[in-house]
């Protein structure tokens, strides 16, 4: 085997510590990736695939980047979930005997970003470690920009893991010891971490960790291990770690999560359109994430949410008094992240007057927030921590409007460094005297055009016109520069006021670089304190972003009941209904109960509202056990533990199971884990099969649910005939959506009311998406023929259908002329038509 030459050894040294890593392997001004790195970087970053001669056999395949220009491509890689290992020359090369010396100086990963484009502003960045100890399962996530730290424990592995850990969405997964996760379903980066003992983990952590149970403490410590040799800076900033039990939430698997649109749509996975969006009336970035966390955890305990719900209630009262917390709120910056990078060193002077404005927002909003005479709200306040002495250090330390860059001067504050303002004054002095000299010079010499000037190359300098050259004092001035019609000149004095000037400034951006870095030190000497303050405001946030959307929106406060009631009256779907324009949607009530009313059996034609329906008992609920008030006229709702839902078309085709089986598979996912207090929405389960195969299916899970386990369930069915089991089970009312047949045309009226839906409709919702009419009318002889009892008709005579088409007019029912639309079809529904013609 050739040898390879020793800097492509130098190179495999270094790559082989980052094996599933980008190496950026600095050579002059560029970044150079070399074997299969280029290959797949040339790929994924488009940019040209070389090939050097390096000592091996064959040549070795390279391609570059500027390192002007790395950031940019850094950004990509970690857009497509890669991690970049920096390497650069940490020698002079002139000095340098042999190969430059090259180390790793910093890891870029997904889920370690602090700052830049790359988070978004009301979004966390989490990255999460998932570990499997005898038959335990430990989660751990952190967001390294908030310096958050979340852990967990579940009994078992498998579902129920992947979705608490996907909930955090995190942008890396590390894992340790695990092996029943399929890792093929997890996003972006995931590795595999076995050797924790290997992990050096902060001191701080490992008190922390003391407390925690063993598999919990496993997951911490891969995670903050795999932080640890990525980062080679101080997490100092990194909070408690706060441990929680993922019982005391409400708990909705992520199929029910993306169904139910919590926090993005199912259609394009944007905020917009989902509850979230609606709710989010919040003014700061971290009162934006603390609300997603809250639409993420509903709460299950009576007493918080009461708390929440008291002070909703104190803030939507008062408009005034709400609109001045907003604005309040409006001039506090995103603390969470400033405290990141204040203690990360990578602060700038703006970013602390950033802090400062923040802080100085905080007594005015206590005040007001003592005002409301709402004691939860109170308490908020009282617990503020409004850092008076870090906004007085502050200010006097900093000047109001620094510049970014902390190496040109100009943030330091007159008055707080003795030695600074000399400097400033010696440098004022001397522009004073410069400043001065024109005017004695023109006295002197009698050149009225004579002019004091400054370039960088020459300094300062007297400039006289080629005319009055003969007046210039020979002995004094020394000529430095000709020009076309001037002449430039320097005098000794001059000189030496120069160099006082020069050095005076350079010390001076010196020294104010010293002073900041010693101010944003002290400042981090502070973060506990303002993260404690940045957690208030930000509840104080979302509090308030409730108050608004539920006064705007004319939301009430729910009650909360213990036994099991569960009534709401007049209720709205609160997405459907913004989008929909307010007098548009059509209220509807809903009463259930543990015994009477505990399955919904909904039936009515398609578009006729039931899935708009379910959903919107379902979205009420979550409302509710965030703490927000709900659209309703009035709504009394029994605690609900855990949500599953079935409704829609599955969206998982791409895993490889039919459609039928995923729906088979979610069933079961209820059915084992709901209780009695648990909500179940299903929508036409059973269809996916024969008729009688999916009508029994369909009839034994509603039986099951009753008996054995009582969890309120809404039930929509096409199967007419299970609606009398109204009759038979006790439990099991039956409901519809209600629609009216006038002049030929099917109108929707989206009402839910009690009963069995009268009539089958499907017909008319066929002749709605222009089936041909031949088929509509031929339909509908099938079905009076089937009516009339007869298991099957007889084929259809050809001729009837030659005879109707040739009569004349053509019998084209009213619904599907196009000239005169159907009065009560939304935007939505002209979309859904739209897509089944599409599908004709
Ligand atoms: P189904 O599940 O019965 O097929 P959907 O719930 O999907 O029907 O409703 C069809 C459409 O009707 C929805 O897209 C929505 O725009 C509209 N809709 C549903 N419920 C209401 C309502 N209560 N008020 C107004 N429009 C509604």
């Amino acid at each position: 085997m050739t040898a390879y030459t020793p800097m492509i050894q130098q190179y495999l040294a270094i790559k082989k510590d980052y094996p599933d890593t980008f190496l950026f392997f600095r050579l002059g001004d560029f970044y150079e990736l070399f074997f299969d790195d280029a290959v797949l970087a040339s790929r994924e970053l488009e940019i040209t695939l070389t090939g050097r001669e390096g000592g091996g056999t064959e040549r070795i395949p390279m391609c570059g980047v500027p390192h002007h220009a790395a950031d940019t491509y850094i950004a990509e890689l970690l857009k497509k979930g890669y991690k970049i290992a920096v390497c650069e020359q940490v020698e002079d090369p002139r000095e340098a005997k042999g190969v430059v010396r090259r180390e790793v100086t910093r890891v870029v990963t997904p889920g370690t970003m602090m700052e830049g484009k790359w988070l978004t502003e009301k979004e966390n960045n989490y990255m999460a470690a998932v570990a499997e100890l005898d038959g335990r399962t430990g989660i751990a996530a952190c967001d390294m920009s908030t310096g958050e730290m979340y852990v967990t424990s579940l009994v078992g592995h498998g579902e129920s893991v992947i979705d608490e850990a996907l909930q955090y969405r995190p942008k890396e997964l590390v894992f340790c010891g695990l092996s029943t996760i399929p890792k093929t379903a997890l996003p972006h980066t995931v590795l595999d971490r076995n050797e924790i003992d290997a992990f050096a983990v902060d001191v701080q952590y490992q008190e922390q960790a003391k407390e925690l149970d063993v598999v919990m403490r496993t997951a911490v410590n891969a995670l903050l291990g795999y932080i640890g040799t990525t980062q080679k800076r101080s997490l100092a900033h990194m909070r408690l770690i706060k441990r929680y039990d993922a019982r005391q939430y409400l708990q909705m698997d992520g199929f029910s999560r993306r169904n139910l649109e919590l926090t993005e749509t199912i259609r394009d996975k944007s905020k917009k359109g989902s509850l979230l969006w609606l709710l989010d009336r919040t003014e700061t970035a971290m009162g934006g994430r603390l609300l997603r966390r809250w639409i993420e955890r509903p709460l299950l305990r009576a007493n918080e949410l009461q708390a929440r719900l008291d002070a909703v209630e104190a803030l939507k009262g008062d408009l005034l008094l709400r609109s001045d917390v907003r604005s309040c709120l409006d001039r506090v910056y995103d603390l969470e992240r400033l405290a990141g990078r204040i203690s990360y060193g990578n602060a700038n002077a703006r970013d602390l007057i950033q802090l400062r404005y923040s802080l100085e927002a905080v007594p005015e909003l206590k005040l007001l927030l003592n005002e409301t005479k709402s004691p939860v709200l109170a308490d908020l306040a009282a617990g503020m921590d409004d850092c008076t002495d870090i906004v007085q250090f502050l200010q006097n330390a900093l000047v109001d409007d620094p510049p970014i860059s902390v190496r040109e001067g100009g943030m330091i504050r007159t008055g707080y460094d003795e030695y600074l303002d000399k400097l400033h004054s010696a440098s004022r002095d001397g522009k004073t005297w410069i400043a001065q000299l024109e005017q004695g010079e023109r006295e002197a010499t009698g050149i009225r055009s004579l002019k004091v000037g400054f370039n960088k190359v020459f300094g300062y300098y007297i400039e006289v016109s080629k005319s009055n050259i003969a007046n210039v004092p020979a002995g004094r001035y020394e000529r430095k520069q000709t020009l076309a019609n001037a002449e430039r000149y320097i005098t000794p004095e001059l000189k030496e006021r120069e160099a006082l000037i020069l050095e005076a400034e350079e010390k001076m951006i010196e020294l104010e670089y010293q002073l900041f870095s010693a101010v944003r030190s002290e400042v981090a000497q502070h973060i506990p304190r303002l993260q404690g303050l940045a957690e208030r405001i930000a509840s104080v946030d979302v509090l308030q972003s409730f108050a608004t959307v539920s006064d705007e929106r004319g939301y009430v406060r729910p009650e909360l009941t213990e036994t099991g009631e569960y009534v709401i009256t007049e209720g709205r779907h609160p997405v459907v209904e913004a989008v929909l324009e307010r007098e548009k949607y059509v209220a509807n009530d809903a009463r259930m109960d543990q015994q009477q009313r505990q399955v919904l059996l909904i039936t009515g034609p398609n578009m006729a509202g039931k899935s708009t329906y379910m959903r919107q008992i379902a979205l009420i609920t979550v409302m509710a056990q965030v703490g927000c008030f709900v659209p309703a006229k009035s709504a009394k709702l029994a605690l609900v533990d855990q949500i599953f839902t079935r409704i829609g078309a599955a969206d998982d085709l791409a895993g490889g199971h039919s459609t039928f089986m995923v729906e088979m598979l979610e069933t079961k996912h209820a059915l084992q884990k709901a209780t009695s207090q648990s909500l179940i929405l299903l929508d036409e389960i059973g269809r996916g099969t024969s008729t009688y195969d999916g009508m029994a299916l369909a009839q034994a899970v509603i039986e099951y649910i009753c008996q054995k386990i009582g969890a309120k369930t809404l039930f929509s069915t096409h199967y007419h005939e299970l609606t009398s089991l109204e009759e038979t089970m006790s439990g099991v009312v039956n409901v519809h959506a209600r629609c009216e047949e006038r002049d030929g045309k099917l109108l929707f009226l989206h009402k839910i009311e009690e009963g069995r839906a009268d009539k089958s409709y499907g017909i008319h919702v066929a002749e709605l998406a222009q089936m041909p009419v031949w088929v509509i009318e031929r339909a509908r002889s099938i079905l009076t023929g089937l009516e009339a009892g007869s298991t099957s008709v007889a084929a259809a005579d050809m001729q009837m259908s030659l005879d109707m088409l040739w009569t004349a007019p053509a019998p084209v029912p009213a619904a599907v002329v196009k000239e005169e639309p159907t009065p009560l079809l939304s935007a939505e529904e002209e979309a859904i038509l739209a897509d089944l013609r599409e599908l004709d």
